[in-house]
């Protein structure tokens, strides 16, 4: 039985076909190509059931990802990350049925680490030697681990104030580091310019379409973990998408499977930050694509993306799955990010308590009602931003007692 039954590369806009056996980057047309699969095969040879025996990491959905030779798979052990009930906070915001998908219990700390897993592998079946990116940090931080182990060359570009961490993650794998004084979209364009002068393979965001395989696997996970019955509603921190666009297309691959019987798919919400919100802008405005948003600002660094290239996908996920957009303050993710540790004893990313922040919100005005079952996605370790606690209390500094 084959490993992958990968079949062609196709554009969701304007339907042109792409082989999937040589590099591709974005469509003519200019939208990011999406991974298509013989699923009819799939579900002929494997039953979900089969999936009980295998290994607990994104690997085990092989035949839905774009890998052909386990050879070329590149893995520190990625995937199927807890899902568990958060019910104190549930509690607390008056939603039943609250679960966390941890996302910062893997490699790289972020759930980066499931794009670049797969995007790596990819990249070195296809003969990839040299890759280049633009990050806000995490993604750089994992693709250049990646990169590392499979023996690919990687410069990774990035602004100076993402977290230090991630600076150290591409440093110490020897990949180039490259950091800039701006936003990741000026990033972009120094990668813009690598590629063009030197052939390097453009690992930005949906430019390759492997990254979005590797966060699929969350929609994966989610319907598996809950024994293929679906949420209600997932919550996901918006930036460029990746996630968000693979959850609803893992989603769709499972009903075409046969895996999922549910008639409504969960509503997916992204989530954005008040200080960087052009998806939730655009979603307010009943528009079909975002517009750049300036001088965007917030300590929430992964969703710090001021255009993303494939916000019509997100924005079609939303609007196709009945979900919403929505933007949260800055004050009310720091809130939440300290309820969940102090209530649950996550400590999850900023990223990830914006998603809390707006399950509350929601479930306030009453978009949730109180016994669905809802699904925040943490998508990272809140030890990688100790700079986002500055010591703005003694306690930080000194402790709340020095006992002799
Ligand atoms: C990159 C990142 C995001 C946003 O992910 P997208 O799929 O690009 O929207 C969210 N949280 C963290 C921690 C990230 O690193
Ligand atoms: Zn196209």
């Amino acid at each position: 039985m084959k490993y992958s039954y990968l079949s062609h590369l196709e554009c969701p806009k304007c339907s042109s076909i792409y082989s999937a056996e040589e590099v591709q980057q974005l469509c003519q047309c200019g939208s990011p190509l999406l991974a298509k699969y013989r699923l009819d095969e799939v579900k002929t040879n494997i039953k979900r059931e089969d999936l009980q025996r295998r290994e607990k990491s994104l690997w085990r959905y092989h035949e839905l990802l774009p890998v052909h030779t386990i050879e070329n798979v590149i893995t520190l052990g990625e995937g199927y990350t807890p899902l568990v009930t958060v019910p104190k906070i549930g509690a607390k915001y008056g939603i039943d049925d609250l679960y966390i998908k941890d996302e910062g219990i893997i490699p790289t700390g972020s759930f980066k680490a499931r794009g670049a897993a797969v995007g790596v592998s990819k990249a070195k079946e296809l003969g990839v030697k040299t890759l280049a990116m633009p990050t806000n940090g995490n993604a750089g931080g994992a693709w250049s681990l990646y990169s590392a182990k499979a023996g690919i060359e990687s410069f990774i570009v990035m602004p100076k104030e993402a977290p230090a961490i991630t600076r150290v993650e591409v440093h110490i794998s020897g990949s180039h580091l490259y950091l800039i004084n701006g936003l990741i979209s000026d990033a972009g364009k120094v990668v813009a310019h690598l590629v063009k002068e030197k052939g390097f393979y453009d690992v930005s965001t949906l430019k390759e379409p492997y990254r979005i395989e590797g966060k699929k696997t969350m929609g994966y996970e989610i319907a598996e973990q809950m024994d293929w019955k679906l949420p209600d509603v997932i919550l996901y921190p918006t930036g460029g998408g990746v996630g968000i666009i693979g959850i609803y297309k893992a989603l769709l691959e499972l009903k075409e499977l046969g895996w999922i019987n549910e008639e409504k798919l969960p509503r997916l919400v992204a989530v954005q930050a008040e200080g960087c919100a052009p998806i939730v802008k655009a979603w307010e405005e009943g528009k079909m694509e975002s517009e750049f948003w300036e001088n965007s600002e917030t300590n929430a660094f992964g969703i710090n993306v001021p255009k993303a290239i494939g916000d019509f996908l997100v924005l079609q996920a939303i609007r196709e799955t009945g979900g919403c957009a929505i933007s949260v303050s800055e004050e009310s993710i720091k809130n939440s990010q300290q309820e969940v540790a102090s209530l649950e004893g996550n400590f999850i990313c900023p990223e990830g308590a914006a998603t809390f922040a707006a399950a509350k919100i929601l479930r306030e005005n009453n978009w949730i009602k109180p016994n669905e079952t809802v699904v925040c996605l943490n998508t990272g370790q809140g030890i990688k931003y100790p700079e986002s606690f500055e010591v703005e209390s003694a306690v930080l500094e000194k402790g709340e007692a020095i006992i002799l």
